[in-house]
């Protein structure tokens, strides 16, 4: 009778060991979408003017602390260098340590699996959050040198602006002070498009690089093509990869509404990042194995609803604190396999820690 009872309370406890889904299969394909600058108030704006957003669809949330190696106020190099890496590092560094040191990111890890690569933004591809999935570099504003290491990197798909830092200073326009062209070097190995009409046209391609302004993409209002097609082109190319698939996209521009103090336009750059989302939830629902995860690298603002209306779908005061940064956690939301794992309070490394983890596996 004691034995029954013992066994029956060893049975009881296993029923209640947690599942972690370190445990489970890891997913064949991440898309990893970034919202800069996007914090709860950001998102809350962009909900009272939709109605509804595709993060509703999200059930696993956690909170992330974002604070930088050297400051509590983080900048979008540090912080995404924390997603991409796993590793804090200081401001203004893009996937190196403190000492300067490269550090092994996500993209690396995932061309070492044989998945196909996708980076999508809205600001220049040289910029700080794409930068860390792509480039070792000392100091986010050598963006020439970023732009070098990107052309080297083997990434498969590259979609965003900045063709400036690409041409050679004989070109107008550019932003480089050598005459290297790394558009001619992209050209020999990928199919390289700066226009609307190319991406309307593009061919069923395995690769690409489009980049659609000199520096960042116009607003959200003004795009096109958007970063929702963006991203469904950026889906459809890499997800031919039999062995699966890491997308970084980035709504790059709510972080300079916030800068800007401009409510309306964080409402537009939130909305237009929701739709992005939708894209990546959408092929997430028919391709099970795929782990979708939004999140921000910090707040930017200080925002704060004051006033507004729900009936009237309309925030009519918002505030800011500040034209910077703001140390505030931001959310993440996760979809898919391994999506408990991204619940709770953490650190923004946590982000770059557990998808490698996956990686390795
Ligand atoms: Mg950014
Ligand atoms: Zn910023």
């Amino acid at each position: 009778m004691k034995l029954i009872s013992s066994l029956f309370l060893l049975l009881l406890l296993l029923s209640t060991v947690p599942t972690y889904a370190m445990e489970q299969p890891a997913p064949k394909n991440i898309i990893l979408l970034i919202g800069d600058g996007m914090g709860i108030a950001q998102i809350t704006a962009g909900k009272i003017v939709n109605k509804h957003l595709n993060l509703e669809e999200f059930k696993h949330l956690g909170l992330l602390m974002t604070h930088s190696g050297n400051a509590l106020v983080t900048d979008s190099a540090a912080s995404g260098t924390a997603m991409a890496t796993g590793y804090k590092t200081d401001n203004k560094m893009i996937a190196v340590s403190h000492e300067g040191t490269p550090l092994k990111s996500i993209v690396e890890y995932a061309q070492e699996a044989n998945k196909a690569i996708g980076l999508v933004v809205t600001s220049s591809i040289t910029h700080a959050t794409p930068a860390v999935f792509a480039a070792h570099v000392d100091n986010r504003k050598s963006q020439t040198l970023i732009a070098e290491q990107l052309s080297k990197s083997g990434i498969d798909v590259l979609l965003g602006g900045g063709w400036g830092y690409f041409v050679p200073n004989t070109v107008k326009g550019s932003f480089r002070n050598d005459h290297k062209n790394l558009l001619d070097k992209l050209a020999e190995q990928t199919t390289v498009i700066q226009t609307e009409k190319e991406f309307n046209e593009l061919d069923d391609v395995d690769s690409v690089v489009g980049l659609f302004a000199r520096k960042a993409l116009p607003k959200a209002d003004k795009r096109k093509p958007g970063l929702p097609e963006l991203t469904s082109k950026a889906i459809q190319i890499l997800s031919k990869n039999q062995k699966g698939f890491f997308l970084m996209v980035e709504g790059s521009q709510i972080d300079w509404a916030g800068h800007d103090n401009n409510s309306n336009d964080i409402i537009k750059e939130v909305i237009d990042f929701d739709n992005a989302i939708g894209v990546a939830l959408a092929f997430a629902k028919n391709n099970i194995e795929t782990l979708v995860l939004v999140t921000a690298d910090h707040e930017t603002g200080g925002y704060a609803i004051h006033d507004g209306s729900i009936i009237k779908q309309q925030v009519t005061d918002g505030q800011f604190t500040h034209s910077h940064h703001t140390a505030e956690m931001v959310p993440v939301f996760a979809y898919g396999p391994g999506s408990s794992d991204f619940t709770g309070i953490g650190d923004n490394t946590k982000i770059g820690k557990i998808l490698i983890a996956y990686l390795k596996k």
